[in-house]
This record gives structure tokens, C-alpha cells and sequence, in this order.
């Protein structure tokens, strides 16, 4: 875990700011018949206009500015004119921003009008599981602590918990040390030092943890083809407890 400065952490607050409301402006245009590439556009747009820099684009040859990942998609969805909304997805929006070299990245998955109650229960869980998680982050104690909280919040309510994929540490780089399952013992893991940064992100399946690689490269897709949900925020741990950045 690297420690901030507090002229960095300032930094970070404000990258964490751009990308909260580059999330909450994605979270205004979604509507049935709308492509997954019109909310990209808009959402890079948001992003440099409000001095930032979307940092997804790019990102290890990654072709857009956000990820948008509907239904059975779990993570890293590559926007494309031919993916339309329609009533009843659900679609999940990570974005990443970029701010005088400090990094925000958060994710939500948010409902297209009327969605099932099933669907409805997992995207409130996977919501839930982040704030489980916080609960048992602090300074001096296992990472592991969170991690183990998000699974057992996730499996409690019947769900399972994505393994192939992580949260992070996050600062001049995006995706930092140390890794931040969602799963695993209490005892596992770092301990927590003040003046940190991480990326929390529990990504819950509502069937079978296993998921796939799409042809693509990059949509992550689960394998029994029931939805998934992704919630992310990145955070800052400080002696005095956790600060939501991204919120
Ligand atoms: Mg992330």
C-alpha cells in the first residue's frame, strides 16, 4: 500500500469527485433504445469538459472511455452502437477519470426502466456487500477483514462472489498494490496503513461465480448467463476512519 501525501490525497478527492459525477451524468441517459456507444461518447464528452481525462481510453489498448456491461456481463464491456437498451436490463457503468496524474474509478449498476425483483435484490446486495465491506477496513487491521465481509454478505443472500477479478490500489496509477478480493479468510491480506488509496469493487453473480472471456478481448461474461452487479468506489483509509471519494 503506498502512503499519500495530503497534497495528494487532495488530488485524489478531486479525481474522485470528476468520476462520481461522470457516473451520475451516465446515470441521466439511460432509457430503452439508447446504444451503450451514445452513453460512451456522452460520458467522454462530461469527462474533458470537466478537466479531466477518461482513463479507460486507451488503457492497455481498452477502445473507449467507459465500461458498460448489460445483464450477463460482468465486467469490461466495450461500448458498440449495435448494443441497445432495452426495458428490464440492467447495465453496469464503471468509469474511470484521471486528474492531474491521480486516478478515480468507480462503478454502479443501474436499472433500464422496469426491472425484475430478482434483478432489483442483486444489484441492492452488490451495493450492500461494498458497504459491509468498509465496515471492517481500518487502519492497522487485515484487508482480508473487508474481503471476507463482502463474500459472506454475498453468499448469505445466495449470490456468488466474481474470483478472476479484483479490487485495487489506486493513486498515480489506476490499478496499484496491493490486489482487494471480494472473497477470502479474514486473516488474508496486508495490513491496513493510514493515507491509502483503494478501489472496492465486489462484482456478485445472482447464479454460478464462473465466468468467461468474450472473443473481444475484454467483455467478462458469466457462464450460466444469469445477470451480474458491480459496485465500486475508490476510497481513502485515514486514522480517522474511511472516506468515500467517488460517492
Ligand atoms: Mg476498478
Amino acid at each position: 500500500m503506498i502512503q499519500l501525501t495530503q497534497s495528494e490525497i487532495a488530488l485524489m478527492r478531486k479525481a474522485g469527485a470528476l468520476t462520481r459525477d461522470a457516473l451520475n451524468y451516465a446515470e441521466t441517459l439511460i432509457k430503452p433504445n439508447i446504444s451503450t456507444l451514445y452513453i460512451d461518447n456522452m460520458v467522454k464528452k462530461f469527462i474533458i469538459d470537466s478537466g479531466g481525462i477518461p482513463s479507460f481510453l486507451g488503457y492497455e489498448g481498452f477502445p473507449a472511455s467507459i465500461c458498460t456491461s448489460v445483464n450477463e456481463m460482468v465486467v469490461h464491456g466495450i461500448p458498440s452502437k449495435d448494443v441497445i437498451l432495452k426495458e428490464g436490463d440492467i447495465i453496469s457503468i464503471d468509469v474511470g477519470v484521471i486528474y492531474k496524474g491521480y486516478n478515480g474509478d468507480a462503478a454502479r449498476t443501474f436499472p433500464v426502466g422496469k426491472i425484475s425483483p430478482e434483478k432489483s435484490k442483486l444489484i441492492q446486495v452488490t451495493r450492500e456487500c461494498f458497504f459491509e465491506g468498509i465496515k471492517h477496513l481500518q487502519v492497522g487491521e487485515r484487508l482480508g477483514k473487508l474481503s471476507n465481509a463482502i463474500q459472506v454478505h454475498a453468499e448469505k443472500n445466495g449470490y456468488s462472489v466474481v474470483r478472476e477479478l479484483v479490487g485495487h490500489g489506486i493513486g498515480k496509477k489506476m490499478h496499484m498494490s496491493p490486489n482487494v478480493p471480494n472473497y477470502g479468510k479474514e486473516t488474508d491480506g496486508p495490513i491496513v496503513i493510514e493515507n491509502t488509496c483503494l478501489a472496492i469493487e465486489p462484482m456478485i453473480n445472482l447464479g454460478k461465480r464462473d465466468v468467461a472471456m468474450l472473443e473481444d478481448g475484454w467483455g467478462i461474461v458469466t457462464r450460466d448467463h444469469k445477470p451480474s452487479a458491480h459496485y465500486e468506489n475508490t476510497v481513502l483509509i485515514t486514522k480517522n476512519g474511511v472516506e468515500i471519494l467517488t460517492l
